[in-house]
């Protein structure tokens, strides 16, 4: 990569060099990458074609492309995403939210009432409990995780929001839960199983933090250890909502028939996976 670079040069041999090394939309992420490293937006591409690329603009892109190259996801090299419509800094410290989490805090506002408290176990980037908290003046948040580098994330992400005053980020694991109950109980735990690991696309096997993805007993480790405590953590008629893997329904609910909540259902995804279980404390 040397001499005479154009945008739209650029734009090509990174698309191309994407392609070849396997990586799923190879021009997007070559657009969004240029368009974060010379300040544009994607429209600003497209109406600089020519521009020229300089040096220390080749400089500062080179190493991303060859990251990106060996599938580092394009979020962790940006330093942030999207979710909820809302602007989330992540690290590798912590998963990168999905569009598919989206339903866990569509079932969890449908279930809350002008007023109440909400627990997000294992929040990561504190995507799910934040995004709760936005819609949620009256709510009271409390983001769990075991992860100290990952509060950190919540904690940067909290204050970015300006929601300090309804969400607070708090170190603790699933064997030692808060000794409180609360209105709405949510959690995207880890739930892939120790076969599914090793086929996950090199993006997520290898750069995401493995003690968000990966759970014991098939999957099922954290789901079980959440269920147990459901009647301590609920305050009666309080709701547990929980995202889950697309083989995972039948399994959860009967955890949740075990913990003897009620009204269990499962929400599916918009490409109609099922993805959400849910069930109630009796009132
Ligand atoms: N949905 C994620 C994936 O497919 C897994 C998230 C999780 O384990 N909680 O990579």
């Amino acid at each position: 990569m040397n001499e005479n670079w154009t945008l739209l040069k650029l734009l090509r041999w990174t698309t191309g060099f994407f392609r070849d090394k396997g990586i799923d939309n190879p021009r997007l992420d070559a657009e969004l990458l240029i368009a974060e490293v010379l300040g544009l937006d994607r429209v600003g591409i497209y109406l600089n074609y020519d521009r020229p690329v300089i040096a220390t603009e080749l400089a500062t892109i080179k190493p991303l492309i060859k990251r990106r190259g060996q599938r580092e996801p394009l979020q962790y090299l940006l330093g942030r995403t999207e979710f909820w419509s809302l602007d989330f800094k992540v690290t590798p410290a912590v998963l990168i939210p999905r569009a598919d989490t989206e339903i866990l805090v569509e079932e969890a506002l449908k279930k809350a009432a002008d007023l109440g408290e909400l627990l997000d176990i294992g929040t990561g980037s504190g995507a799910v409990a934040l995004s709760f908290a936005s819609e949620k003046v009256n709510w009271k948040v409390t983001a769990l995780d075991i992860s100290v580098a990952a509060l950190e994330v919540a904690a940067e992400n909290t204050r970015d929001h300006a929601l300090d005053d309804r969400c607070q980020c708090v170190l603790g694991d699933l064997v030692q839960l808060p000794e409180k109950a609360f209105d709405l109980v949510v959690s995207n735990p880890p739930y892939i199983s120790e076969t599914e690991y090793p086929e996950l696309m090199p993006e997520v096997r290898d750069h995401e933090p493995e003690q968000a993805l990966l759970a014991r007993e098939n999957g099922l480790d954290c789901y079980r250890k959440i269920a147990a405590q459901a009647q301590k953590i609920l305050k009666p008629g309080g709701w547990l909502l929980l995202e889950i893997g697309y083989q995972q329904q039948q399994a959860v609910e009967e955890l949740l028939d075990d913990a003897g909540l009620t009204e269990i259902y499962c929400r599916q995804d918009y490409a109609s996976n099922p993805r959400v279980v849910a069930g109630r404390r009796s009132a």
